[in-house]
This record gives structure tokens, sequence and C-alpha cells, in this order.
């Protein structure tokens, strides 16, 4: 019987999960895909229900993690394989490389030697990279990476040359892990709802239509437009931003659920839209808007009392091209008022949902419902996104609640 627990995943609920069995004194293993820790929550600019930075809440927890004699972890790491049963599962892992060393924590002087760019994923695309990189300012473990695509090419040797000795390491290969844990916790997160399936929401279509990532990459002052939100085509400020809600939530054809959090998305961002220019009106088209508990139905009720931003109650069936320079018209009956509406924004945002990991990669060993879902089984307990559509602060709970189930899994094998 083994008494150590795997977490599969690093993000704010992986983490907590992690952290709360480990100061229990348990033995725990982090494994994430990411180069860094932190997941989803490292890429907006705040978060609910304080709106404070990412900064808040995960650092607390990367310095819990380095200290913790309990707790291994492994980044840009997979599970292949889970076999066995509750107190006795044995796991397959595999480590990719990262063909760095921990010395390297200043690429600088390598994204000079080459002139490639890469799409940067960390910012959804919004801006480039070079192919050594830190993926953000506040990457945990502080290490650069460099791309795979680099050691095919001549670029490695270039920018291990033009690095101190020993930062890079082009020889470094993947490594398979084999473990041996009594439980295991599932924290594999989620991620944006792909817009580009939305034909009728044009996403990719048209440059001023982005999704609500992108806008909270955008708003963050360490992203790719040091906080400013702008019009992808111009770079210059939206003085009329339309939000699309339940793009691709709540539709049979695309994510059957309410995603949960974009409601609450769009209000916060609504308030960054305002909070940039007191001239900028935004329109919000809803089904509903969705805010649970007292104190989100407190933040849309104060942001109800803007007169700048306008709700209509309605969804977006199609978008087209407007009459100024590109600006698109998100068109909508209005359930309420009666008619058809016609709205012309300079920028238009897409809220859309969340996907659980497992409906795009599934680990063999692991049962997922038919919208990617894990679905608890002894010794296999799911908690954060990886069970059901959460916001952060729901998902640190369930994280808590996970690492319990964990422990008891151990002692009741261990009985
Ligand atoms: Fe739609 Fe709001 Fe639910 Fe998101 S949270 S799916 S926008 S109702």
């Amino acid at each position: 019987m083994s008494g150590s627990i795997l977490v599969v995943g690093g993000g704010f609920s992986g983490l907590t999960a992690a952290v709360e069995a480990a100061e229990m004194g348990y033995d725990v293993y982090i494994v994430e895909k990411e180069s860094y820790m932190g997941g989803r929550v490292t890429q907006l600019n705040k978060y609910f229900p304080k709106l404070c930075p990412p900064t808040c809440g995960l650092e607390i927890n990367y310095k819990r993690i380095k200290t913790s004699p309990k707790i291994t972890f492994y980044n840009l790491a997979e599970v292949e394989s889970v076999s066995g049963g509750p107190g006795d599962f044995n796991v397959q892992v595999k480590v990719n490389p990262r063909y760095t060393t921990p010395q390297c924590t200043n690429c600088a002087a390598g994204a000079e030697a080459v002139a490639t760019e890469i799409p940067n994923d960390f910012n959804l695309g919004l801006n480039t990279r070079k192919p050594l990189y830190m993926s953000n300012m506040m990457a945990f473990p502080n290490q650069c990476v460099l791309d795979p695509s680099a050691v095919s090419s001549g670029d490695g040797q270039r920018i291990k040359d033009a690095m101190p000795a020993g930062h890079v390491d082009l020889d470094q290969t993947a490594e398979s892990v084999s473990l041996n844990v009594g439980a295991i916790i599932m924290a594999t997160g989620w991620s944006p709802y792909d817009a580009t399936k939305m034909d009728n929401l044009c996403f990719g279509k048209y440059d001023n239509i982005v999704t609500n990532m992108m806008v909270e990459r955008m708003a963050s002052p360490s992203g790719p437009t040091e906080g400013k939100i702008v019009r992808p085509s111009d770079k210059e400020e939206p003085k009329a931003v339309g939000f699309v809600q339940c793009a691709g939530s709540r539709d049979e054809n695309h994510l059957k659920y309410c995603s949960y959090i974009c409601c609450m998305a769009t209000l916060k961002q609504a308030c960054y839209l305002r909070e940039q220019s007191e001239d900028v009106d935004i329109y919000i088209f809803y089904i509903d808007i969705r805010s649970p508990g007292l104190k989100y139905e407190k933040f849309y009720s104060k942001v109800k009392e803007d007169k700048k931003v306008h709700f209509i109650k309605g969804k977006v069936a199609e978008v087209k091209e407007g009459s100024s320079p590109g600006s698109v018209v998100l068109v909508a009956e209005d359930t309420i008022g009666g008619g058809k509406v016609e709205q012309e924004v300079d920028l238009a945002v897409l809220a859309t949902g969340m996907q659980p990991t497992g409906a795009t990669t599934q680990i063999p060993g692991i049962e997922y419902n038919s919208d990617g879902f894990v679905v608890p089984k002894d010794g296999i307990i799911p908690c954060g996104c990886a069970k059901r559509p959460i916001d952060v602060v729901s998902s640190a709970q369930s994280a808590t609640a996970a690492a319990l189930k964990a422990v008891q899994t151990l002692v009741r094998r261990a009985g």
C-alpha cells in the first residue's frame, strides 16, 4: 500500500490540493504539463472575489511548495497511464525536456542571438516570443525554456553559444518516471472553448473580434499591450465594445452547460474598460446574467448603475462587417425591448466558455463523462474545473475537499 498522493495538474486547484495534503503529513507528487505552475489563473489580470492580481494567492502556494520536503513536482510532464486501484495505483509519467538548466533564468542574450519569432501561446497569440523564453513574469519554477522547434534547427546551437556555459543543454531527452501512489487528485483544469468553432461569430474572420481571455492578457500590465485594451487592427482604444455572452456555452452544438464564470468575467472586463476610458460605451448581449451569491450579485448591481454599460437581453445570432474601418455589427433579437438590434462596435469580445481538459486530452485509466469532466471513482478524486465549471475561490474549496478525500483513501487502505 502506498502512502503518497498524486496531483495531476499544477493550477490553482492542484497546488491547493497538494499543499493541503502535504501539510497533513503525506508525500505528494504534482505532474504539470506546462513549464510553469499556476495554470489559467496566471493568465488573468485580476480575479474574484477581491479582484487581486494572480500573484496574490499563487505566490504563497509557490513558497509553500518550495519549502515543503513532502512535495515533488514535475513540469512539462504528462501522465501516460494509470493502472491499479485505491491504495496502490501505478502511474507512468513522461517528463519532456526543458533544454535548459536551473541557472538559466535570464534569456536576454539567447533571445538576441536569433531572429525567429514564435506565436506566444501564453498571450493567446496576441504577440510573439523568442525560442528561448520565460513563459511569464512570475514563472514558477523560475527557469527559462527552449522551444523544441529550436533544437532541430540551427537556432538551438546559436542560442546555446550566446548564453553562459551550462545554461542551455541540447542533449536533454524525455524521461519516464514510474510512481506508486495511494490516491490520485485530478486537477487538470480547463481551456477556453475554441471560438473558431462558432461560424456565426466570425472569430478569425474580422480582426477586431477577440475572446475574454485575450482581454485578460491585454489588461494585464505584463501582457502584450502593457495593460491597455486595444483593437488588434490598429492598436487604438475602442470607443464602443460589445460582449457576446454564452459564446459556445448553453448550446447543444457546442458546450451544453453554463460555464459559470463568463458572466462575471464580462462584468469585470466592463470595469477594466470603464477604468481605461470615461467615454467608452459597452454593450452586453446576454441570455441571462448569472452572478451566483451575494458578492457577485452586488458586483452586478454596481455595474448596472453605470449608464455607459448597456445590457441587451438577446443572443447574438450574427456578426457582420461595420460601416467604419475595423468595426463589426452584432445582430440579435432584443427579447425585452422587442425587435432586431444591430449594434456597431469597435471591438467585439466573445465570452467563450470553459471546456475541461478531458474534452480534448484523456488519460488511459481515468473515466470521463461525455463533456470531458472526470468521473470520481474510489481513490480518483476530481477537483476544480476537472469536475465542473467553477470559479477560483470555489476551486480552492473543492481542492481542499479533494485533499481530505485522498487522505481518507490512504487511511482506509492502511487500516
Ligand atoms: Fe452564459 Fe453567463 Fe453561463 Fe457564461 S456564465 S455560460 S455567459 S450564462
